[in-house]
């Protein structure tokens, strides 16, 4: 996975005259961890987790990303997820390098007590290489901010003071920033309402399938229907539903909520029961005829498998990595834009960074203020791509990896001469 990832940069030296020197040094992880975190299982059985830290790159800031836990995490994934934060800092302009975790885990197993032990256990692992000034962790796939308070609260014990600013994506009661929930979602609406303005399309007439109803595709699916897209289908890892006229996304959520509390441990709520649309199967959603395909949920979905079958003209990544390069080939020859991942999920981490700095700074800013602070970076930073990818005549993804390579290639050159 991180060969492929890493062949993003290839087409960026084509546009940009960057030394060999730095091509070397983004090619590699600065420094990758692998820790065994001990946990003890409410039965009294002691289970070892295995735990990863990867720190990309840290030439513009203190490394950041988030803590992913689903049971297929490994080292090669969380490499190039790491990869890809360094890359999506960059574009986004902020003062941070990129990073990424993970623990191998299928977290519906643990009761949440274990799973407490476990969050604590990560962050005794990595205490040594994490920090305000060095590492900042975040939530990623399955992990929230309840995890992130317990996290907070444990660095605090081990540091003994505290330390807010360690960790992002806190408990709004926990030095976490207003409007971060809903960041990562808020942020991609942006970066497509941008996309749809220079285009001259209105969002009313625009049709949105949206893959993955977890946090961040819920949060783009309620936002975008107010903004007045129409939401035809959306999806969660047991199925989609469909309804050509919009789906009442609030009511979706509702229903998935009243699930997930009837359903068991082992097994998920899920959208699909509802009868009152359409039923869909996962890869239905993929290939429906709608404007946008928003893709919320985990990578290698459009693969060179499906993606001569993708029938949407724009695709928009709130998942990372969610189009593998052979497939970006294929849309990028029929003619279907990929707003990508390093810009259009980026509202997440760029929330994150205001979390920082109210931590830092000890002053709250209301909900509003973050809001519009989100726009403005988005709005800006993807205007930027866009006028880039016009200018070099080239996809979305090359241009953004253009202007994030261009910043982290100045700042490689400017920290000067250590070796
Ligand atoms: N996990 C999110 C991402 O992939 C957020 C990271 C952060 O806030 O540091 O962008």
């Amino acid at each position: 996975m991180f060969e492929l990832a890493k062949q993003r940069l290839e087409p960026v030296f084509k546009y940009i005259n960057v030394d060999e020197e730095v091509i070397d040094r983004l090619s590699v992880a600065k420094r990758s961890i692998i820790a065994s975190i001990p946990v003890r299982m409410d039965n009294g059985e002691l289970k070892i987790f295995t735990g990863y830290r990867v720190q990309y790159d840290d030439t513009r800031g203190p490394t950041k990303g988030g803590i992913r836990y689903h049971p297929r995490v490994n080292l090669d994934e969380v490499t190039s997820l790491s990869f890809w934060m360094t890359v999506k800092c960059a574009v986004a302009g902020l003062p941070f390098g990129g990073a990424k975790g993970g623990v191998m885990v299928n977290p519906k197993d643990l009761s949440k007590l274990e799973l407490e032990r476990l969050s604590r256990g990560y962050i005794r692992a990595f205490a040594d290489v994490i920090g305000e000034s060095r590492d900042i962790p975040a939530p990623d796939v399955y992990t929230n901010s309840t995890i992130m308070g317990w996290m907070a609260d444990e660095y605090s014990v081990i540091s003994r003071r505290q330390v807010p600013s360690m960790i992002t994506g806190k408990p709004v009661h926990l030095g976490g920033s207003e409007g971060r929930e809903s960041a990562t979602g808020q942020g991609a609406l942006f970066s497509l309402n941008e996309y749809a303005r220079r285009k001259g399309y209105k969002a009313s007439d625009i049709t949105v399938a949206v893959q993955g109803f977890g946090n961040v595709g819920y949060h783009f699916a309620r936002l975008a229907k107010k903004s007045g897209y129409r939401v035809v289908a959306v999806s969660d890892s047991r199925g989609a539903i469909y309804s050509s006229s919009g789906l009442n996304v609030e009511d979706v959520y509702q229903f998935k909520q009243q699930e997930n509390e009837l359903a068991s441990v082992y097994c998920d709520g899920t959208v699909c029961n509802m009868l009152d649309y359409e039923s869909l199967t996962n890869e239905e959603l993929l290939l429906l005829d709608v404007d946008v395909l928003v893709l919320g949920a985990l990578e290698n979905q459009i693969t060179q498998l499906n993606a001569d079958e993708i029938k949407a003209k724009t695709i928009l990544e709130i998942a990372n990595g969610p189009v593998t390069p052979q497939a970006d080939e294929i849309l990028e020859a029929n003619g279907v834009d990929v707003i990508p991942d390093v810009l259009a999920n980026s509202g997440g981490v760029v929330v994150s960074y205001f979390e920082w700095v109210q931590n830092r700074s000890g002053l709250y800013w209301e909900e509003k203020e973050v809001h519009t602070k989100l726009k403005k970076i988005m709005s800006k930073e993807s205007n930027i791509v866009y006028d880039l990818a016009l200018s070099h005549n080239c996809s979305l993804r090359t241009a953004a990896y253009i202007h994030g390579i261009e910043r982290l290639a100045g700042a490689i050159d400017e920290r000067g001469n250590r070796k």
